[in-house]
């Protein structure tokens, strides 16, 4: 007894989750959601309030001609209900350029008109263009976010130091996915880990690669029993309940304040269930 050593567990004694980010709203989330629904996976979609229901075709050399239209915002509480709808700024803008009054004002005004149309608080954000700085951290913050996602690919299962500076895994046309994917399924982890995958709806009609997607989650599909899928969001409420666990001072009770139940792993023995709002005294059994 005494100081603990506990490792982390994600819900049900699982050791590795899976997290998607997809931003700007486009047209093209209407099939992804079917995609994520299908195979019962997480996603959090970065929308941009502003630019809802706005129509745009491209032509981009080396691709496919691409519609990279918006969804309306009449759709958006019924198309994302099973999905996490996350933040992206009002109108798409570089928040590290546009001045702290307008940049706070895009960021406070996407979130609000957001949540009016998801029904509830906005947790997560994404950086457009990924470019961001401490000031606007911090006025994320203000905001009310608990995260944001960067588009630095790590090559790695780490979960974030700092939310928000949220680095993914990798996006989901790297070269090295099915490659993270096999090492994920099949490398044991020894700590809490999660493959965190980003892009864009419409960069799948501009490849014309959607197979990728339906390849890497019917991939999963084998690890579904050790994996647990969930949103950006549910991600962040889990680390946060954990990090607010009160511990006795020779370390044999551990009392879970929130209102969902936190598993973790003594350094000895096995994995343990901390039920909700209870308070659960934890044998250290040597192995
Ligand atoms: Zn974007």
């Amino acid at each position: 007894m005494g100081k603990r050593f506990d490792i982390m567990l994600f819900p049900e004694g699982k050791a590795k989750a899976f997290s998607l980010s997809y931003d700007d709203g486009v047209v093209q989330d209407r099939r992804l959601v079917e995609i994520y629904n299908r195979y019962q996976v997480k996603c959090t979609f970065n929308l941009g309030y502003g630019v809802l229901g706005y129509k745009q075709v491209v032509d981009v050399p080396g691709k496919r001609r691409t519609d990279i239209s918006k969804v309306e915002p009449e759709e958006v509480q019924e198309l994302y209900k099973n999905q996490e709808v996350g933040g992206h700024s009002l109108y798409h803008s570089d928040l590290t350029a546009l001045g702290s009054p307008y940049a706070m004002y895009e960021i406070l005004e996407d979130k609000k008109q957001l949540e009016k149309l998801v029904q509830r608080p906005l947790k997560m954000f994404a950086y457009p263009f990924g470019f961001f700085n401490e000031e606007v951290k911090d006025m994320l913050k203000t905001a009310g976010y608990r995260g944001a996602r960067t588009v630095k690919s790590m090559y790695s299962f780490e979960l974030p130091e700092d939310p928000f500076e949220w680095n993914p895994t990798c996006h989901h046309k790297d070269e090295r996915l099915m490659d993270l994917a096999d090492k994920f399924i099949h490398e044991p982890a020894f700590k809490p880990e999660l493959f965190y995958v980003w892009g864009h709806g419409y960069e799948f009609d501009g490849d014309d690669n959607w197979q990728i997607m339906e390849d890497l989650l019917q991939y999963l599909q084998q690890g579904r029993e050790e994996i647990w899928f969930a949103s950006n969001g549910e991600i962040l409420d889990y680390l946060e309940a954990f990090s607010r666990l009160e511990y006795s001072v020779d370390g044999s009770l551990i009392r879970n304040p929130s209102a969902m139940d936190l598993w973790m792993k003594p350094a000895f023995g096995r994995a343990v269930c901390l039920k909700a709002g209870t308070c659960t005294e934890i044998e250290d059994t040597p192995l």
